[in-house]
């Protein structure tokens, strides 16, 4: 017989062990977490390039309910986010609910007994409830160059790392310049004898003035907690109103971003043409701002070289661009996730053995986020239209699960489904909206499949907490 839990999870990222813990917290105990790997963390877990390190305050990048006053610096690196989510797991007794080493490849809604079965690796489970936490960005991309395959050096994806290959002394070549690579860029630089950096598209980048935190200051984060949540709430306030203004579109506030980039950038690069070829000719905010102290430094490294020529192919040796050749020990792709298609390992059929695959091929779409027409009990988590670019995603993964929990009880055991009326006009909302903001001015980034932005929430955070405060009832069905 197949294995039945009332709920089931999946995902052990910062989504799926909060949806987890506050489940618990409201009563439910029969909950299944399905993870791929044999530890917790998500992202935290799978990225673990040199300098891996949160781009949003260590402060704010934490549960609001689990706040952890002993951040060593105010941006946490990767190990103490990693840890953070280890410990809780623990410490939130929810290591009994998770079963590691299962992959999920599909999920098949039964009708007739109106559960889910589940497909994994391991055999089939079901549930009444289904809630994905497997996040946005999960699968390396690995770019179509021509030759690729032909390297016969060492080759590796940023978020999957190969610690056992050295690179001290080697001539290394990085393809891409997103969040991702400035992080590691000024770690490897120490080491490359040769970096060689491809970049396609430059972007704004904004000193992040990192700093450990002192032991008077993680003392009196732990001794008065409210003073830890007010520092907090000044980072939330910074996003809010001095980020977010920017993606909008304000003319001052983007000016006073681009003249910060400039000046910060000039503070580190003294070459006119470095500088020239570094500043994007795109509106700020239209990409994610990235956040560094020591990539424009970096850049300035004698043994660093930034690359703007196209690559035409990859050869054995290395990589050729439209007038160059560049020999390689070892090529980096710093090329990012598939975004898009949303879930696309996962075959989930809904109602009339419609799949999410053809429901969203012309770009995913969910009422708030969280629930799409056809699939009844089937929540996402950080899904279709829930990023962000001015804010930490923990902030709306507990308005998500607030509101999970909401209709899971409003369900009764039984089924809600989103109605389609409702969550068209939403997404109706929500392109109109993303059109007038600075996402939309650029052709290509990973919040857009083709014109559309299926990835990004186009308000304020504090919009989406008031928008997930209550279940509009008539919005759903329920059974
Ligand atoms: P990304 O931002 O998508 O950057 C990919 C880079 O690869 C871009 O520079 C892109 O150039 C380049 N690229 C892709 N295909 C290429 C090709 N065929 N030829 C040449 N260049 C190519 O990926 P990412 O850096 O991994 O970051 C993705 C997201 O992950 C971030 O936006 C952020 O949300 C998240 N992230 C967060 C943190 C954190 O601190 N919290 C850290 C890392 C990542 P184009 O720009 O021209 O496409």
């Amino acid at each position: 017989m197949t294995a039945f839990a009332q709920i089931i999870i999946i995902g052990t990222g910062f989504g799926g062990l909060c949806m987890a813990h506050k489940l618990k917290e409201a009563g439910y105990d029969d909950i299944l977490i399905l993870e791929k790997a044999h530890e917790v963390g998500g992202t935290w877990r799978e990225n673990t390039y040199p300098g891996a390190e949160c781009d949003i305050p260590s402060a704010l990048y934490s549960y609001s309910f689990a706040q952890n006053p002993t951040w060593d610096y105010k941006w946490a690196k990767q190990p103490q986010i990693f840890k953070y989510l280890k410990d809780f797991a623990t410490d939130y007794d929810l290591r009994r609910h998770i079963r590691f080493g299962v992959s999920v490849q599909g999920a098949t809604w039964m009708e007739n007994i109106s559960n889910w079965t589940i497909q994994t690796d391991q055999g089939e489970l079901s549930c009444r409830f289904l809630i994905s936490g497997v996040g946005q960005l999960h699968h390396p991309k690995w770019p179509n160059i021509p030759g690729r395959e032909s390297f016969k050096g060492d080759t590796f994806h940023s978020a999957q790392w190969d610690h056992d290959f050295d690179l001290t002394g080697k001539r290394v070549g990085v393809i891409g310049v997103g969040a991702s690579a400035i992080q590691f860029i000024p770690e490897i630089a120490q080491q490359a004898k040769k970096l060689t950096i491809y970049q396609r598209t430059p972007n704004w980048v904004i000193d992040k003035g990192d700093r450990p935190y002192s032991r008077i200051e993680k003392w009196i984060a732990k001794r008065f907690p409210a003073l830890a949540n007010l520092y907090r709430f000044g980072l939330w306030f910074q996003g809010e109103f001095i980020i977010y203004p920017i993606i909008k579109g304000a003319p001052l506030r983007a000016a006073l971003a681009r003249a910060r980039n400039r000046s910060d950038m000039n503070k580190h690069i003294s070459d006119p043409k470095l500088r020239k070829i570094l500043t994007p000719d795109y509106p700020i905010g239209a990409k994610r701002i990235l956040f560094s102290d020591k990539y424009y430094e970096a850049l300035a490294r004698d043994n660093v070289e930034l690359v703007t020529e196209p690559i035409k192919e990859i050869n054995a040796t290395g990589i050729k661009t439209t007038n160059n050749n560049f020999a390689h020990d070892v090529i980096i792709y710093a090329t990012g996730f598939y975004s898009n298609p949303f879930l696309k390992e996962l075959d989930i059929q809904g109602r009339n053995k419609a799949t999410l695959v053809d429901h969203w091929q012309n770009g995913a779409f969910a009422y708030l986020g969280v629930m799409t027409a056809g699939f009844p009990n089937l929540f996402f988590l950080y899904g279709p239209n829930t990023n962000t670019g001015h804010t930490s995603i923990i902030f709306k993964l507990e308005q998500e699960v607030g509101y999970i929990i909401k209709l899971i009880r409003g369900a009764e055991n039984g089924t809600v489904e989103v109605g389609p009326e409702a969550e068209h006009a939403f997404s109706e909302e929500m392109q109109t909206r993303l059109s007038k903001l600075a996402w939309a001015k650029i052709d290509e980034s990973w919040y857009k499949d083709g014109d559309k932005i299926p990835n990004n929430w186009p308000g304020s955070s504090l919009e989406f907490k008031k928008r997930l405060k209550t279940p509009i009832w008539d919005h759903f069905e329920t059974t």
